[in-house]
Protein backbone atom coordinates (compact mmCIF):
# COMPACT_ATOMS: atom_id res chain seq x y z
CA UNK A 1 0.00 0.00 0.00
CA UNK A 2 1.30 3.43 -0.86
CA UNK A 3 0.72 6.03 1.41
CA UNK A 4 -1.20 4.24 3.94
CA UNK A 5 -4.37 4.08 1.24
CA UNK A 6 -6.18 1.19 0.66
CA UNK A 7 -5.34 -0.60 -2.96
CA UNK A 8 -8.64 0.48 -3.86
CA UNK A 9 -8.45 4.15 -2.82
CA UNK A 10 -4.65 3.91 -5.15
CA UNK A 11 -6.71 3.03 -8.32
CA UNK A 12 -9.83 4.62 -7.54
CA UNK A 13 -6.98 7.84 -8.23
CA UNK A 14 -5.05 6.59 -10.89
CA UNK A 15 -8.47 5.73 -12.85
CA UNK A 16 -9.58 9.05 -12.28
CA UNK A 17 -6.34 10.88 -13.98
CA UNK A 18 -5.61 8.65 -16.69
CA UNK A 19 -8.28 5.97 -17.67
CA UNK A 20 -11.06 6.99 -19.91
CA UNK A 21 -13.89 4.62 -19.78
CA UNK A 22 -16.16 3.42 -22.34
CA UNK A 23 -20.13 4.22 -22.38
CA UNK A 24 -19.94 6.20 -18.88
CA UNK A 25 -20.33 9.68 -17.42
CA UNK A 26 -16.95 11.20 -17.81
CA UNK A 27 -17.86 14.13 -15.27
CA UNK A 28 -19.47 12.03 -13.19
CA UNK A 29 -16.50 9.44 -13.05
CA UNK A 30 -13.83 11.96 -12.26
CA UNK A 31 -15.98 12.73 -9.24
CA UNK A 32 -16.95 9.57 -7.65
CA UNK A 33 -14.65 7.08 -9.09
CA UNK A 34 -14.84 3.71 -10.04
CA UNK A 35 -17.81 1.86 -8.42
CA UNK A 36 -16.03 -1.38 -7.85
CA UNK A 37 -12.69 -2.34 -9.22
CA UNK A 38 -13.23 -6.24 -10.32
CA UNK A 39 -10.21 -8.58 -9.27
CA UNK A 40 -10.66 -12.55 -10.08
CA UNK A 41 -14.03 -14.36 -10.38
CA UNK A 42 -15.27 -17.50 -10.20
CA UNK A 43 -18.26 -19.24 -12.19
CA UNK A 44 -21.34 -17.05 -11.59
CA UNK A 45 -19.20 -15.30 -9.07
CA UNK A 46 -16.56 -12.12 -9.49
CA UNK A 47 -14.35 -10.54 -6.39
CA UNK A 48 -13.77 -6.86 -6.19
CA UNK A 49 -10.21 -5.30 -4.87
CA UNK A 50 -11.22 -5.68 -1.31
CA UNK A 51 -12.39 -9.35 -1.70
CA UNK A 52 -15.87 -8.75 -1.52
CA UNK A 53 -18.29 -11.25 -3.73
CA UNK A 54 -20.70 -10.64 -6.31
CA UNK A 55 -23.07 -12.75 -8.66
CA UNK A 56 -22.95 -11.70 -11.91
CA UNK A 57 -25.91 -11.71 -13.20
CA UNK A 58 -25.68 -10.06 -16.59
CA UNK A 59 -22.33 -12.54 -17.97
CA UNK A 60 -20.60 -8.74 -17.46
CA UNK A 61 -21.43 -7.48 -20.84
CA UNK A 62 -23.41 -10.46 -21.87
CA UNK A 63 -20.55 -12.33 -23.34
CA UNK A 64 -18.87 -14.80 -20.19
CA UNK A 65 -21.50 -17.28 -21.14
CA UNK A 66 -19.12 -19.82 -19.98
CA UNK A 67 -18.70 -18.02 -16.47
CA UNK A 68 -15.28 -16.90 -14.83
CA UNK A 69 -12.27 -18.73 -14.26
CA UNK A 70 -12.68 -21.63 -16.65
CA UNK A 71 -9.44 -23.32 -16.64
CA UNK A 72 -10.29 -25.33 -20.08
CA UNK A 73 -10.04 -21.32 -22.23
CA UNK A 74 -7.12 -20.57 -20.31
CA UNK A 75 -5.26 -23.58 -20.61
CA UNK A 76 -6.53 -23.32 -24.72
CA UNK A 77 -5.30 -19.91 -24.78
CA UNK A 78 -1.60 -20.84 -23.47
CA UNK A 79 -1.26 -23.86 -25.65
CA UNK A 80 -1.92 -21.77 -28.20
CA UNK A 81 0.35 -18.89 -27.30
CA UNK A 82 3.21 -20.76 -26.84
CA UNK A 83 2.92 -22.45 -29.63
CA UNK A 84 2.20 -19.84 -31.89
CA UNK A 85 1.28 -16.04 -30.27
CA UNK A 86 0.34 -14.81 -33.67
CA UNK A 87 0.23 -15.76 -37.26
CA UNK A 88 -1.21 -13.34 -40.01
CA UNK A 89 -3.84 -14.52 -42.27
CA UNK A 90 -3.34 -11.59 -44.67
CA UNK A 91 -1.66 -11.88 -48.22
CA UNK A 92 -2.32 -15.37 -48.45
CA UNK A 93 -1.20 -16.67 -45.23
CA UNK A 94 -3.15 -18.73 -42.90
CA UNK A 95 -3.64 -20.74 -39.69
CA UNK A 96 -5.34 -23.54 -38.44
CA UNK A 97 -7.36 -22.69 -35.74
CA UNK A 98 -8.96 -19.74 -37.62
CA UNK A 99 -9.83 -22.18 -40.39
CA UNK A 100 -11.19 -24.76 -37.71
CA UNK A 101 -12.91 -22.20 -35.94
CA UNK A 102 -14.95 -21.18 -39.28
CA UNK A 103 -15.76 -24.81 -40.19
CA UNK A 104 -17.17 -25.25 -36.55
CA UNK A 105 -19.22 -22.20 -36.74
CA UNK A 106 -20.37 -22.75 -39.65
CA UNK A 107 -21.99 -26.92 -39.04
CA UNK A 108 -23.56 -25.07 -36.25
CA UNK A 109 -25.10 -22.43 -38.11
CA UNK A 110 -28.98 -22.82 -39.99
CA UNK A 111 -29.08 -23.09 -43.68
CA UNK A 112 -26.90 -22.05 -46.06
CA UNK A 113 -24.56 -19.79 -44.23
CA UNK A 114 -21.44 -21.23 -45.13
CA UNK A 115 -18.15 -19.04 -44.76
CA UNK A 116 -16.86 -16.73 -41.73
CA UNK A 117 -15.06 -13.46 -42.13
CA UNK A 118 -13.23 -13.22 -38.96
CA UNK A 119 -12.82 -9.48 -36.76
CA UNK A 120 -11.78 -8.59 -33.67
CA UNK A 121 -15.13 -7.85 -31.83
CA UNK A 122 -18.92 -6.87 -32.42
CA UNK A 123 -18.67 -3.24 -33.96
CA UNK A 124 -16.44 -4.47 -36.58
CA UNK A 125 -18.52 -7.47 -37.37
CA UNK A 126 -21.26 -5.09 -38.19
CA UNK A 127 -19.00 -2.65 -40.01
CA UNK A 128 -18.03 -5.81 -42.34
CA UNK A 129 -21.50 -6.74 -42.58
CA UNK A 130 -22.39 -3.16 -43.92
CA UNK A 131 -19.47 -3.47 -46.36
CA UNK A 132 -19.52 -6.66 -47.48
CA UNK A 133 -23.48 -5.92 -47.97
CA UNK A 134 -22.60 -3.07 -50.08
CA UNK A 135 -19.61 -4.47 -51.83
CA UNK A 136 -21.71 -7.95 -52.90
CA UNK A 137 -24.53 -5.45 -54.77
CA UNK A 138 -21.40 -3.82 -56.52
CA UNK A 139 -19.96 -7.43 -57.65
CA UNK A 140 -23.78 -7.49 -58.91
CA UNK A 141 -23.65 -4.28 -61.18
CA UNK A 142 -25.96 -2.66 -58.71
CA UNK A 143 -23.63 0.33 -57.65
CA UNK A 144 -27.07 1.87 -55.98
CA UNK A 145 -27.74 -0.15 -53.07
CA UNK A 146 -26.06 1.49 -50.69
CA UNK A 147 -28.17 2.29 -47.83
CA UNK A 148 -28.16 0.08 -44.54
CA UNK A 149 -32.20 0.51 -42.43
CA UNK A 150 -31.77 -0.79 -38.72
CA UNK A 151 -34.68 -0.32 -36.05
CA UNK A 152 -34.77 1.80 -33.09
CA UNK A 153 -33.44 0.74 -29.83
CA UNK A 154 -31.07 -1.47 -31.84
CA UNK A 155 -27.31 -1.77 -30.67
CA UNK A 156 -25.10 -2.51 -33.14
CA UNK A 157 -22.12 -0.83 -31.80
CA UNK A 158 -20.10 2.33 -31.44
CA UNK A 159 -17.51 2.29 -34.83
CA UNK A 160 -19.25 5.08 -36.87
CA UNK A 161 -21.09 3.01 -39.44
CA UNK A 162 -22.33 0.30 -36.65
CA UNK A 163 -22.88 3.49 -33.84
CA UNK A 164 -25.55 5.22 -36.74
CA UNK A 165 -26.85 1.72 -37.17
CA UNK A 166 -27.23 2.16 -33.36
CA UNK A 167 -30.77 3.48 -32.68
CA UNK A 168 -29.88 5.09 -29.44
CA UNK A 169 -29.48 8.24 -28.90
CA UNK A 170 -26.05 8.38 -27.21
CA UNK A 171 -24.49 6.61 -29.29
CA UNK A 172 -26.05 7.58 -32.70
CA UNK A 173 -24.52 10.76 -33.56
CA UNK A 174 -21.64 10.66 -31.11
CA UNK A 175 -18.94 13.27 -31.99
CA UNK A 176 -20.87 13.94 -35.60
CA UNK A 177 -20.20 10.58 -36.93
CA UNK A 178 -22.82 9.35 -38.54
CA UNK A 179 -23.27 7.82 -41.48
CA UNK A 180 -25.44 9.41 -44.01
CA UNK A 181 -26.77 6.15 -45.35
CA UNK A 182 -27.79 4.14 -42.65
CA UNK A 183 -31.22 4.92 -41.95
CA UNK A 184 -33.04 3.81 -38.96
CA UNK A 185 -36.38 2.21 -39.00
CA UNK A 186 -39.37 2.05 -35.66
CA UNK A 187 -38.96 -1.42 -34.44
CA UNK A 188 -40.86 -4.63 -34.08
CA UNK A 189 -43.81 -3.37 -36.19
CA UNK A 190 -45.16 -6.75 -37.68
CA UNK A 191 -48.35 -5.53 -39.51
CA UNK A 192 -46.25 -3.17 -41.40
CA UNK A 193 -43.56 -5.39 -42.54
CA UNK A 194 -45.50 -7.72 -43.33
CA UNK A 195 -47.64 -6.14 -45.56
CA UNK A 196 -50.26 -4.23 -44.22
CA UNK A 197 -49.71 -0.49 -44.82
CA UNK A 198 -52.52 0.58 -43.71
CA UNK A 199 -51.50 -0.57 -39.98
CA UNK A 200 -51.21 3.26 -38.04
CA UNK A 201 -47.52 2.50 -37.60
CA UNK A 202 -46.67 1.95 -41.25
CA UNK A 203 -45.38 5.02 -41.05
CA UNK A 204 -41.29 5.02 -40.06
CA UNK A 205 -41.88 1.28 -40.67
CA UNK A 206 -38.61 -0.87 -42.51
CA UNK A 207 -41.23 -1.54 -45.13
CA UNK A 208 -42.17 2.40 -45.51
CA UNK A 209 -38.36 3.18 -45.37
CA UNK A 210 -37.22 0.82 -48.16
CA UNK A 211 -40.36 1.56 -50.79
CA UNK A 212 -39.28 5.38 -49.60
CA UNK A 213 -35.74 5.09 -50.82
CA UNK A 214 -36.23 2.76 -53.65
CA UNK A 215 -35.40 -0.90 -52.64
CA UNK A 216 -32.66 0.10 -55.34
CA UNK A 217 -30.38 2.05 -53.09
CA UNK A 218 -30.99 -0.53 -50.16
CA UNK A 219 -28.11 -2.73 -49.24
CA UNK A 220 -29.63 -4.34 -46.23
CA UNK A 221 -31.50 -4.46 -43.06
CA UNK A 222 -30.01 -5.15 -39.83
CA UNK A 223 -32.08 -6.13 -36.64
CA UNK A 224 -30.56 -8.11 -33.49
CA UNK A 225 -33.14 -11.31 -32.98
CA UNK A 226 -33.58 -9.65 -29.28
CA UNK A 227 -32.51 -6.19 -28.78
CA UNK A 228 -30.45 -6.56 -26.08
CA UNK A 229 -28.46 -2.99 -24.85
CA UNK A 230 -31.73 -1.03 -26.21
CA UNK A 231 -33.98 -2.74 -23.51
CA UNK A 232 -34.29 -6.48 -23.94
CA UNK A 233 -37.28 -6.96 -26.88
CA UNK A 234 -38.08 -10.13 -27.85
CA UNK A 235 -39.13 -10.16 -31.92
CA UNK A 236 -42.89 -10.60 -31.64
CA UNK A 237 -43.89 -13.93 -33.31
CA UNK A 238 -43.40 -13.50 -36.66
CA UNK A 239 -41.77 -10.30 -37.48
CA UNK A 240 -38.42 -11.96 -38.29
CA UNK A 241 -40.01 -14.10 -40.80
CA UNK A 242 -41.80 -10.87 -42.38
CA UNK A 243 -38.76 -8.97 -42.33
CA UNK A 244 -36.74 -11.70 -43.75
CA UNK A 245 -39.80 -11.83 -46.66
CA UNK A 246 -39.93 -8.23 -47.15
CA UNK A 247 -36.34 -8.36 -47.58
CA UNK A 248 -36.93 -10.72 -49.97
CA UNK A 249 -39.58 -9.24 -52.16
CA UNK A 250 -37.41 -5.89 -52.17
CA UNK A 251 -33.72 -7.92 -53.35
CA UNK A 252 -32.34 -6.60 -50.09
CA UNK A 253 -29.89 -8.26 -47.64
CA UNK A 254 -30.76 -9.53 -44.00
CA UNK A 255 -28.07 -8.98 -41.27
CA UNK A 256 -28.86 -10.43 -37.94
CA UNK A 257 -26.72 -9.00 -35.51
CA UNK A 258 -26.42 -12.23 -33.07
CA UNK A 259 -23.45 -10.47 -31.19
CA UNK A 260 -25.42 -11.23 -28.02
CA UNK A 261 -27.57 -13.99 -29.43
CA UNK A 262 -25.72 -16.07 -30.65
CA UNK A 263 -23.82 -19.23 -29.33
CA UNK A 264 -26.91 -20.51 -26.72
CA UNK A 265 -27.92 -16.85 -25.04
CA UNK A 266 -31.58 -17.36 -26.01
CA UNK A 267 -31.90 -20.99 -25.56
CA UNK A 268 -30.80 -21.81 -29.43
CA UNK A 269 -27.54 -21.78 -30.85
CA UNK A 270 -28.34 -18.63 -32.49
CA UNK A 271 -31.00 -16.06 -32.21
CA UNK A 272 -32.50 -16.43 -35.34
CA UNK A 273 -33.34 -20.62 -34.84
CA UNK A 274 -36.05 -19.74 -32.29
CA UNK A 275 -38.18 -18.35 -35.37
CA UNK A 276 -36.07 -20.59 -37.96
CA UNK A 277 -35.20 -17.18 -40.24
CA UNK A 278 -32.17 -17.63 -42.33
CA UNK A 279 -29.99 -14.09 -42.81
CA UNK A 280 -27.81 -13.66 -45.26
CA UNK A 281 -25.36 -12.24 -42.51
CA UNK A 282 -24.63 -12.90 -39.23
CA UNK A 283 -22.63 -10.60 -37.16
CA UNK A 284 -20.90 -12.63 -34.06
CA UNK A 285 -18.99 -11.48 -31.09
CA UNK A 286 -19.34 -12.29 -27.20
CA UNK A 287 -20.44 -15.81 -26.61
CA UNK A 288 -18.04 -17.24 -29.91
CA UNK A 289 -15.42 -16.93 -27.08
CA UNK A 290 -17.12 -16.05 -23.45
CA UNK A 291 -15.50 -12.77 -23.42
CA UNK A 292 -12.23 -15.01 -22.52
CA UNK A 293 -10.44 -12.53 -25.56
CA UNK A 294 -11.71 -10.57 -28.16
CA UNK A 295 -12.80 -12.00 -31.39
CA UNK A 296 -15.86 -11.49 -33.32
CA UNK A 297 -16.80 -12.66 -37.07
CA UNK A 298 -19.04 -12.39 -39.92
CA UNK A 299 -21.07 -15.41 -41.02
CA UNK A 300 -22.25 -14.93 -44.79
CA UNK A 301 -24.38 -17.52 -47.42
CA UNK A 302 -22.97 -19.03 -49.69
CA UNK A 303 -23.98 -16.84 -52.48
CA UNK A 304 -22.23 -14.26 -51.43
CA UNK A 305 -19.16 -15.94 -50.40
CA UNK A 306 -19.28 -17.24 -53.86
CA UNK A 307 -19.25 -13.95 -55.34
CA UNK A 308 -16.74 -12.52 -53.45
CA UNK A 309 -14.14 -15.55 -54.37
CA UNK A 310 -14.40 -14.90 -58.12
CA UNK A 311 -13.24 -11.12 -57.12
CA UNK A 312 -9.52 -10.46 -58.71
CA UNK A 313 -8.44 -7.73 -56.76
CA UNK A 314 -7.19 -7.30 -53.43
CA UNK A 315 -10.41 -7.34 -51.04
CA UNK A 316 -9.53 -3.72 -49.20
CA UNK A 317 -10.82 -4.53 -46.06
CA UNK A 318 -9.66 -6.56 -43.05
CA UNK A 319 -7.86 -6.06 -39.19
CA UNK A 320 -4.35 -6.88 -37.60
CA UNK A 321 -6.38 -9.59 -35.35
CA UNK A 322 -9.08 -10.70 -37.81
CA UNK A 323 -8.73 -14.88 -36.91
CA UNK A 324 -6.27 -14.06 -34.15
CA UNK A 325 -4.87 -17.76 -33.32
CA UNK A 326 -5.44 -17.19 -29.67
CA UNK A 327 -8.30 -16.00 -29.38
CA UNK A 328 -9.66 -18.47 -32.13
CA UNK A 329 -8.38 -21.17 -30.03
CA UNK A 330 -10.67 -20.39 -26.93
CA UNK A 331 -13.24 -20.27 -29.65
CA UNK A 332 -13.13 -24.00 -30.18
CA UNK A 333 -12.60 -25.16 -26.79
CA UNK A 334 -15.57 -22.40 -25.53
CA UNK A 335 -17.82 -24.05 -28.53
CA UNK A 336 -16.57 -27.61 -27.57
CA UNK A 337 -17.43 -27.07 -23.68
CA UNK A 338 -20.16 -24.91 -24.86
CA UNK A 339 -21.76 -28.45 -26.57
CA UNK A 340 -20.17 -30.83 -24.36
CA UNK A 341 -22.20 -29.30 -21.02
CA UNK A 342 -25.52 -28.95 -23.25
CA UNK A 343 -25.44 -25.05 -22.09
CA UNK A 344 -27.72 -24.14 -24.87
CA UNK A 345 -30.42 -26.50 -23.14
CA UNK A 346 -29.84 -25.01 -20.01
CA UNK A 347 -30.19 -21.52 -21.27
CA UNK A 348 -33.83 -23.08 -22.49
CA UNK A 349 -34.50 -25.03 -19.41
CA UNK A 350 -33.23 -22.06 -16.98
CA UNK A 351 -35.51 -19.74 -18.95
CA UNK A 352 -38.68 -22.01 -17.07
CA UNK A 353 -36.92 -20.75 -13.71
CA UNK A 354 -36.51 -17.21 -14.61
CA UNK A 355 -40.38 -16.78 -15.67
CA UNK A 356 -41.22 -18.62 -12.72
CA UNK A 357 -39.54 -16.37 -10.67
CA UNK A 358 -40.46 -13.37 -12.53
CA UNK A 359 -44.29 -14.73 -11.72
CA UNK A 360 -43.10 -14.06 -8.18
CA UNK A 361 -42.05 -10.71 -8.31
CA UNK A 362 -44.70 -9.56 -10.78
CA UNK A 363 -47.50 -11.29 -7.55
CA UNK A 364 -46.08 -9.30 -4.71
CA UNK A 365 -44.40 -6.08 -6.46
CA UNK A 366 -46.98 -3.57 -7.84
CA UNK A 367 -44.94 -1.51 -10.22
CA UNK A 368 -42.99 -4.85 -11.58
CA UNK A 369 -43.93 -5.39 -15.36
CA UNK A 370 -43.99 -6.45 -18.79
CA UNK A 371 -41.26 -9.60 -18.03
CA UNK A 372 -39.70 -11.54 -20.49
CA UNK A 373 -37.14 -14.22 -21.18
CA UNK A 374 -36.07 -15.98 -23.58
CA UNK A 375 -33.46 -18.74 -22.86
CA UNK A 376 -31.44 -16.49 -20.30
CA UNK A 377 -31.58 -12.75 -21.87
CA UNK A 378 -34.39 -11.58 -19.35
CA UNK A 379 -35.97 -8.70 -18.33
CA UNK A 380 -38.51 -6.78 -16.57
CA UNK A 381 -39.93 -3.08 -16.59
CA UNK A 382 -41.12 -1.07 -13.41
CA UNK A 383 -44.27 1.48 -14.28
CA UNK A 384 -45.98 3.79 -11.60
CA UNK A 385 -48.81 1.83 -12.71
CA UNK A 386 -48.87 -1.00 -14.51
CA UNK A 387 -52.26 -1.55 -14.93
CA UNK A 388 -52.99 1.73 -16.75
CA UNK A 389 -49.61 1.46 -18.76
CA UNK A 390 -48.42 4.93 -16.30
CA UNK A 391 -44.53 5.38 -16.25
CA UNK A 392 -42.54 6.60 -13.79
CA UNK A 393 -41.48 10.48 -13.76
CA UNK A 394 -37.85 10.36 -15.10
CA UNK A 395 -36.39 12.40 -12.17
CA UNK A 396 -37.52 9.24 -10.06
CA UNK A 397 -34.77 6.78 -11.84
CA UNK A 398 -36.94 3.80 -10.63
CA UNK A 399 -34.85 1.13 -12.34
CA UNK A 400 -31.07 3.07 -11.43
CA UNK A 401 -32.51 2.75 -7.74
CA UNK A 402 -33.21 -1.08 -7.91
CA UNK A 403 -30.27 -1.92 -10.06
CA UNK A 404 -28.13 0.07 -6.68
CA UNK A 405 -30.12 -1.91 -3.99
CA UNK A 406 -29.23 -5.22 -5.80
CA UNK A 407 -25.45 -4.26 -5.92
CA UNK A 408 -26.09 -3.32 -2.64
CA UNK A 409 -27.00 -7.00 -2.05
CA UNK A 410 -23.84 -8.02 -4.40
CA UNK A 411 -26.03 -8.76 -7.06
CA UNK A 412 -24.58 -7.15 -10.48
CA UNK A 413 -27.45 -6.69 -12.90
CA UNK A 414 -27.95 -3.63 -15.95
CA UNK A 415 -30.42 -1.08 -16.29
CA UNK A 416 -30.92 -0.61 -20.30
CA UNK A 417 -33.41 2.16 -20.43
CA UNK A 418 -32.05 4.37 -22.69
CA UNK A 419 -35.63 5.52 -24.05
CA UNK A 420 -36.83 8.19 -22.17
CA UNK A 421 -39.97 7.46 -20.10
CA UNK A 422 -39.01 3.45 -19.52
CA UNK A 423 -37.26 1.77 -16.89
CA UNK A 424 -35.69 -1.57 -17.90
CA UNK A 425 -33.48 -4.32 -16.07
CA UNK A 426 -31.81 -6.91 -17.54
CA UNK A 427 -30.81 -10.32 -16.30
CA UNK A 428 -28.37 -12.47 -18.43
CA UNK A 429 -26.48 -14.89 -16.55
CA UNK A 430 -23.69 -16.99 -17.62
CA UNK A 431 -25.12 -19.93 -19.12
CA UNK A 432 -23.80 -22.02 -16.38
CA UNK A 433 -26.84 -21.06 -14.02
CA UNK A 434 -28.60 -23.66 -11.81
CA UNK A 435 -31.66 -23.35 -10.55
CA UNK A 436 -30.16 -22.24 -7.03
CA UNK A 437 -28.23 -20.16 -8.78
CA UNK A 438 -31.74 -18.10 -10.12
CA UNK A 439 -33.37 -18.62 -6.58
CA UNK A 440 -30.38 -16.46 -5.29
CA UNK A 441 -30.57 -14.05 -8.22
CA UNK A 442 -34.61 -13.22 -7.78
CA UNK A 443 -34.30 -13.63 -3.88
CA UNK A 444 -32.25 -11.02 -3.64
CA UNK A 445 -34.27 -8.34 -6.67
CA UNK A 446 -37.23 -9.43 -4.57
CA UNK A 447 -35.74 -7.76 -1.63
CA UNK A 448 -34.08 -4.91 -3.88
CA UNK A 449 -37.71 -4.05 -5.01
CA UNK A 450 -38.99 -3.66 -1.12
CA UNK A 451 -36.19 -1.70 -0.41
CA UNK A 452 -37.15 0.51 -3.61
CA UNK A 453 -40.71 0.94 -2.97
CA UNK A 454 -39.82 1.62 0.63
CA UNK A 455 -37.65 4.68 -0.82
CA UNK A 456 -40.27 6.26 -3.41
CA UNK A 457 -43.39 6.50 -0.84
N1 LIG B 1 -24.09 -5.82 -31.53
C1 LIG B 1 -24.71 -6.08 -30.38
C2 LIG B 1 -26.06 -6.71 -30.40
C3 LIG B 1 -24.09 -5.77 -29.16
O1 LIG B 1 -24.71 -6.00 -28.00
C4 LIG B 1 -22.80 -5.21 -29.18
C5 LIG B 1 -22.10 -4.87 -27.92
O2 LIG B 1 -22.68 -4.83 -26.86
C6 LIG B 1 -22.20 -4.94 -30.42
C7 LIG B 1 -22.87 -5.26 -31.57
C8 LIG B 1 -20.85 -4.31 -30.49
O3 LIG B 1 -19.88 -5.22 -30.13
P1 LIG B 1 -18.44 -4.72 -29.61
O4 LIG B 1 -18.69 -3.95 -28.36
O5 LIG B 1 -17.69 -6.01 -29.43
O6 LIG B 1 -17.84 -3.89 -30.68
Amino acid sequence: LSQGISKEQEIAELDKKYYIHPTTVPKTFVEQGPKLVFAEGNGMNVKDVNGDTYIDGVSMLWNVNLGHGNQELAKAAYDQMTNIAYSSSFYGFSNERAVRLAEKIVSLAPGDLNAVYFTSGGSEANETAFKLARFYWSLKGQDKKRKIISVSNGYHGATSAAGTATGIDAFHSFAGSEDTNILNAKAHLTNCEAGDRNDPNYEGSIRDIIEKEGPENVAAVIVEPVQGAGGIHISPDGYLKAVRDLCDEHNVLLISDEVICGFGRTGKMFGVDNWDVVPDFMSLAKGITSGYTQLGGVLMSQEIRDTLVEYDKILGHGFTYSGHPTACAIGLKNLEILERDGLVQNAKNMEVEMKRGFEYLEDKHPHVTKTRALGLLAGFELQQDPSTNTPFDDSVGAAGIVDDECFKRNLILRTADFEKGVNILAIAPPLIVNKEDIDKIFNIIDEALTAFEKKIK
